[in-house]
């Protein structure tokens, strides 16, 4: 894995970490320790937090519409904060918020950016000239198309079929890079000057594994639905491996609201009015098959899955 971040770059993070001001502000601790630093994810990408808002105690002190802290003991703050993610209160969730710095391929980027109840910042390659880096698979993610699931991964690809995988993705990145420096540069290869294409036109021909940055900046609230759609087993690894290292972020920042999200959210199972009803005739000893469960083959295999 390259270093994510440059030299330079990491001095500016390490300055910030070594400058700290005293506050009034509700402080987390767990997301004091991850202000700032950049945690890699795939080949180039990383996501740090650049700024943060309220804790546990800011759901609380919503909740209470509360003059002080609002916080009881932590007990009680944690009993209050789960039975507002079970009831679905959501509102209180959404006085905190997060300001994440993500550096991440464009076709990540494309999934990501569907999530519109945050705020974004992005890269402008009209302004700047993009960086050499493309995503490029390890070997263990590069997988043939699934035979069950239109949209998924089935077998990883072995042999002599992965490298020739492998070597035309990193060739045809570094072709089109070559072709993009080659358009915005005011000589041509033999020193005779061009007038060079304008970088908004000659990004065009770049493939959808480079990588951009933005700032996402998103509540609380928002940002779990995020986490439960996109660190899901059914998301595509590349976008999973981004929430999951923001998973670990979330549960240090707030662990009572992350932990009350992943019980009755990414760990819980919900039932249909049918699924319910065949388990309510299962729990008293009915043998009940999918003909008669008034559920679909595909939503019985789904059931089946959760249940045996
Ligand atoms: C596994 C997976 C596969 C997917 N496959 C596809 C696909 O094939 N094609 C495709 O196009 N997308 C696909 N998506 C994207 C998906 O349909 C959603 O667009 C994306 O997950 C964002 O979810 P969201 O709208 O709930 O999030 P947000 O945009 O953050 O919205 C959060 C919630 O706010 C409300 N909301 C926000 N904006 C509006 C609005 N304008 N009107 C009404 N309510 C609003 C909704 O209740 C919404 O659930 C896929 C997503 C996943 C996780």
């Amino acid at each position: 894995m390259n270093t994510p971040v440059s030299a330079d770059q990491q001095a500016e993070i390490d300055a910030l970490r070594d400058s700290p001001q005293p506050t009034l502000r509700a402080v987390s601790p767990g997301m004091e320790a991850h202000l700032y630093t950049a945690h890699p994810v795939l080949d180039h990408g990383f996501v740090r937090v650049v700024d943060y808002m309220g804790d546990d105690a800011a759901i609380c002190q919503a909740a209470r519409v509360s003059y002080g802290r609002g916080t009881k003991s932590v007990q009680n703050d944690e009993g209050l904060i789960r039975y507002l993610m079970r009831h679905w209160h959501s509102t209180p969730f959404e006085m905190c918020e997060a300001k994440f710095h993500v550096k991440l391929p464009v076709f990540v980027a494309r999934q990501w950016i569907r999530h519109r109840t945050a705020n974004v910042n992005e890269y402008s390659a009209r302004y700047s000239i993009l960086d050499r880096e493309f995503y490029i698979p390890q070997p263990e993610q590069l997988a043939a198309q699934s035979r069950q699931n239109n949209q998924g991964r089935g077998e990883v690809l072995e042999g002599e079929e992965a490298q020739r995988v492998l070597s035309l993705l990193r060739e045809d990145a570094m072709r089109s890079y070559d072709h993009y420096e080659a358009m915005l540069s005011q000589a041509q290869p033999d020193g005779t000057p061009q007038q060079g294409l304008a970088r908004e036109l000659a990004r065009m021909n770049l493939p959808a594994n480079i990588y951009t940055q933005w700032y996402w900046k998103v509540d609380l609230h928002n940002l779990l639905h995020f986490l439960r759609l996109r660190a899901d087993p059914h998301a595509q690894y590349e976008i999973r491996a981004y929430a999951d290292a923001m998973c670990a972020i979330v549960a240090d920042w707030v662990p009572a609201a992350f932990g009350a999200f992943r019980d009755y959210r990414m760990e819980a199972v919900s039932l249909s009015a049918q699924a319910a009803a065949v388990l309510r005739r299962r729990l008293k000893g009915e043998v009940v098959t999918q003909e008669e469960s008034g559920m679909s083959a595909r939503e019985w295999r789904e059931f089946e899955g959760d249940w045996g």
